[in-house]
Order: C-alpha cells, then sequence, then structure tokens
C-alpha cells in the first residue's frame, strides 16, 4: 500500500488513483528565462522519481509538466536582447530539456507551453466572469476570492474581509501570504509587450490560470497528484484551486504533494540571491551528471538538502563503488559456483519497496541497495559468488533502477576513470606538486582504491 503526504489533509494518506490503473500528475515546471539551478533540477527530478514509482507499480501515468514561456522575466530578456520572445523562450527550454535528459529524467507524457493555450485559459477565465467569480477592470480580469470562501485551504492563508474588491488588487503573479488580495488573470496589454486578444481587448495571461487550464486540458477536471516546490503552495497552487474549483465546481487535486528547497548555508538556492549552481557549472568542474541526480536524492523530498561539493564529491565515490560492485558481478563466470543470495536479495527488495511505499522514501530505498552491496562484497572479494548469485542481485540492481536512475553505466568506466586519475597523479609528481599527487591518492583511497608504487610504476588494487 503506498502512503503519500497530502499537503491539503497534512497527513500521509492511502493513495488510491481515481480511475484504476491510470495516474494522472501535474508537476508545475519551469519559467523559461534562463538556465534553470539545481534546486529547480531537483524539484523536478522528484516527480521523476514519483512517476518511475508509480509506473514500476504498474501504474499507467499520465504526468504534464507545464513550460511557463510567457511572463514578466521572459519578455524583459526577450526585449533585453533584442530577440523575439519565442526565439528567447526556445533557446531556454532546449537547454532544459538537455539538463534534464542529463539527469535520466524521464520524458513526461506532455509539455505543454502556455503560449500554445490561449484559447484554454480564456475559456477558463470567461466562465469564471461568467459564474461571477472574476471581474473585469481596466482591460485585465481579477479573481475574486471573496466569491470564494473555501480561499486558503492548502496553505492556511485567512483572507481579511477587506480583500474584496474595493480593497485593491494585484497585478503581479508572485507574492507574500500577507498581501493576499484579488490576483490577476488576465493582464491588459502593455505597449510593445507581446499580446492575445481576448473579450476583454488585447493582453496575456497572468501565470497561475495558466497551470489550471493546462491540466483541466490534458488530464481532466479532478486530476489525482500535482506536484512542485514548497514555495509554490501560496499563492500559486491556492490561486490554482480556487480558479480551477470555481470554474468547474469539481474537486480540482485529490493529492498535493510539495517538495522541500535546495539550501546553500541555510539559504533557499535561488537567482535572486546569487547562490546558485546550474548542472553545467558542476559538469564544468568535471562531475559526472548521475553522481548529480545521487546528490538529489539523498534527503527524503520532504526534507531540505544542503548543496556541498563535498557533499557532491562523495556521491561521485558511491556510485564508483555501486557501478564497481556491477562489474565486478557482471564478470562471474557463467561455470562459477557460489552462495545462494537469494535470501539477501529478497530483503533487499523488500526493504526497497516498503521505503517506497512509504512517502516515496528514496534515500531509504538507496539505502537497501548500498546494503545489500556492503553484504555482498566481501563475497565477491573471496570469490564466493557464484553465476546464479550474481544473476540474482543484478537482477535486483536492475529492477531497482527502474526508480533511482543511477546504475546502469557503462562497464569499465570505474577503471577508465582510475586510470586517468593516476595519469593526472603521475604528472602531478612529474610536475612536483606532492599536494596534488596526495589528493589524487587520498580520493582514489576513499573510494577503496589503493595506489602502489613499484619499480615497474604504479599500480592500483581494491581494498577490501
Ligand atoms: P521557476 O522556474 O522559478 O518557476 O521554478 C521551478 C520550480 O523550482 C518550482 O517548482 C519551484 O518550487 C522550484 N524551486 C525553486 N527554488 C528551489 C530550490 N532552491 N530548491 C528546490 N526547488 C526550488
Ligand atoms: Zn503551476
Amino acid at each position: 500500500m503506498l502512503r503519500i503526504y497530502n499537503t491539503m489533509t497534512r497527513h500521509k494518506d492511502e493513495f488510491q488513483p481515481l480511475q484504476e490503473g491510470l495516474v494522472t500528475l501535474y508537476a508545475c515546471g519551469p519559467t523559461v528565462y534562463d538556465f534553470p539551478h539545481i534546486g529547480n533540477l531537483r524539484t523536478f527530478l522528484w516527480s521523476d522519481l514519483l512517476a518511475r514509482m508509480l509506473r514500476r507499480r504498474g501504474f499507467e501515468v499520465h504526468n504534464v509538466m507545464n513550460v511557463t514561456d510567457v511572463d514578466d522575466k521572459t519578455i524583459d530578456g526577450a526585449e533585453r536582447e533584442g530577440v523575439s520572445l519565442g526565439e528567447y523562450t526556445q533557446r531556454y527550454a532546449d537547454y532544459f530539456f538537455e539538463d534534464l535528459d542529463r539527469l535520466r529524467i524521464e520524458p513526461a507524457w506532455k509539455y505543454p507551453r502556455a503560449t500554445e493555450h490561449i484559447p484554454q485559459m480564456l475559456e477558463v477565465v470567461q466562465t469564471l466572469v461568467e459564474k461571477g467569480h472574476a471581474y473585469e477592470q481596466d482591460g485585465s480580469v481579477y479573481f475574486d476570492i471573496s466569491s470564494y470562501p473555501r480561499y486558503g485551504r492548502l496553505s492556511g492563508v485567512v483572507p481579511e474581509e477587506q480583500t474584496s474588491r474595493e480593497f485593491g488588487r494585484l497585478d503581479s503573479d508572485e507574492y507574500a501570504r500577507e498581501d493576499v488580495r484579488d490576483f490577476v488573470l488576465w493582464k491588459a496589454a502593455k505597449s510593445g509587450e507581446p499580446s492575445w486578444d481576448s473579450p476583454w481587448g488585447p493582453g496575456r495571461p497572468g501565470w497561475h490560470i495558466e497551470c489550471s487550464a493546462m491540466s483541466i486540458e490534458y488530464l481532466g477536471k479532478t486530476i489525482d497528484m500535482h506536484m512542485g516546490g514548497v514555495d509554490l503552495i501560496f499563492p500559486h497552487h491556492e490561486n490554482e484551486i480556487a480558479q480551477s474549483e470555481a470554474a468547474t465546481g469539481q474537486e480540482f487535486v485529490r493529492y498535493w504533494i510539495h517538495a522541500e528547497h535546495l539550501i546553500v548555508e541555510g539559504e533557499k538556492m535561488s537567482k535572486s540571491k546569487g547562490n546558485f549552481y546550474t548542472l553545467r557549472d558542476l559538469l564544468d568542474r568535471g562531475y559526472d551528471p548521475v553522481a548529480v541526480r545521487h546528490l538529489l536524492m539523498t534527503a527524503h523530498y520532504r526534507k531540505q538538502l544542503n548543496f556541498t561539493l563535498e557533499g557532491l564529491e562523495q556521491s561521485q565515490q558511491a556510485l564508483a563503488r555501486l557501478w564497481d560492485f556491477a562489474d565486478r558481478l557482471a564478470e562471474v563466470p557463467a561455470d562459477a559456483q557460489g552462495a545462494d543470495l537469494s535470501a539477501q536479495v529478497a530483503v533487499a527488495r523488500a526493504k526497497f519497496d516498503a521505503e517506497l511505499d512509504d512517502d516515496l522514501n528514496v534515500p531509504g530505498a538507496m539505502a537497501a541497495v548500498f546494503e545489500l552491496v556492503r553484504d555482498v562484497n566481501p563475497l565477491l572479494a573471496q570469490a564466493q559468488v557464484g553465476a546464479e548469485g550474481a544473476e540474482q542481485v543484478l537482477d535486483f540492481l536492475a529492477d531497482a533502477d527502474a526508480v533511482l536512475g543511477i546504475i546502469e553505466h557503462e562497464r569499465g568506466s570505474v577503471d577508465e576513470e582510475v586510470e586517468a586519475l593516476m595519469a593526472e597523479r603521475e604528472q602531478a609528481r612529474a610536475d612536483k606538486d606532492w599536494a596534488r599527487a596526495d589528493e589524487i591518492r587520498d580520493r582514489l583511497l576513499a573510494r577503496g582504491i589503493v595506489i602502489e608504487d613499484t619499480p615497474t610504476g604504479p599500480r592500483w588494487r581494491r581494498t577490501e
């Protein structure tokens, strides 16, 4: 039985999809105005892990992630560069998909773009106006939150009496809880900005309406799961609920799932604070994208993760250990006899399943894999693993990897990396850069590799 923490009910709920065998999942996607930072990517990774876990359990998953390609930031960026909005956003959408691919994030079922769904958004806005939940003012349309008494259920924000229309409205898409007021659904065009025709004159959509319209379009009026980072609970998701439910008269989302932030020295990683890394920054420093994937999933999705380069180094080492383990299992000769490992594998698999079922505990599931590595490694070192045992373990690794996405690798890549580091150490020694040479030796040692300098040159072997 899968249980998942639902921000709406504030506890772990048993998961039952609306339709047997099918899960509908909407995850708020990127605004394509710049490279995503690895905090954004961590949140997108969680929707991948959730979808992979559901697929492994046999569900068909219709997962949708929107691409926000019109808002203040994209319009400003295009204007600054003197290119069209489409050209500007396409560039960053391409980078975004490249990053997903490098992080082994499986493609979503659909990636709808805001600018391609203006008619659907206008339809929802029109319905809201007709039902008395929205009103026009100077060519813009606002949601009247006093018309929707259930406002605030998700975030706990309680609008004051004076939030009714006489007390002003908000034109910005992002604002603080204290500022709760009528929010904008459709913005009257400012001169020189891209705009679309509407019953209220030329304009463009607000940010919130995009997700409601595209979720309804592709997944229906009521969906199973909706995901995003915790910063989206208010106002974005609160507003999505209000406008969707006021328009359709039906429950919008059954399970609300929110991922905690990636932080740096106690602060949220963000563009505005300047404390961010992009995936490219890390790849340029020589890290493997799969190590980044591993690091981002080392804390539970509802826990903050503190990003450090040391942590990334440890992830790189953990992967080397895992890949090396899998390589050695694959090298066990077909006729080798050895211990029966079915009991150990069954324990690992049961723990793996139980952890994922308990609110998508990916770090717990990874621990099940690494515990098996720890138990089987000594047997491998003593040549006690036979062909059958090796296959049992490799089958489990492949099964676990359907969710984790970190085990598959090119055979021999560990050896290649060790050889490259050894060559670098030789060069450091030739340059009399002893500190660098020692650093490389220590790094290899941390991965369980000992270098021995012999009369015929350095050699390496594995520690037990
Ligand atoms: P944006 O492109 O700014 O709309 O953000 C895309 C997604 O990244 C949203 O779901 C945010 O909640 C999420 N996000 C923003 N900053 C962080 C962070 N530091 N850690 C994790 N997720 C984040
Ligand atoms: Zn959204």
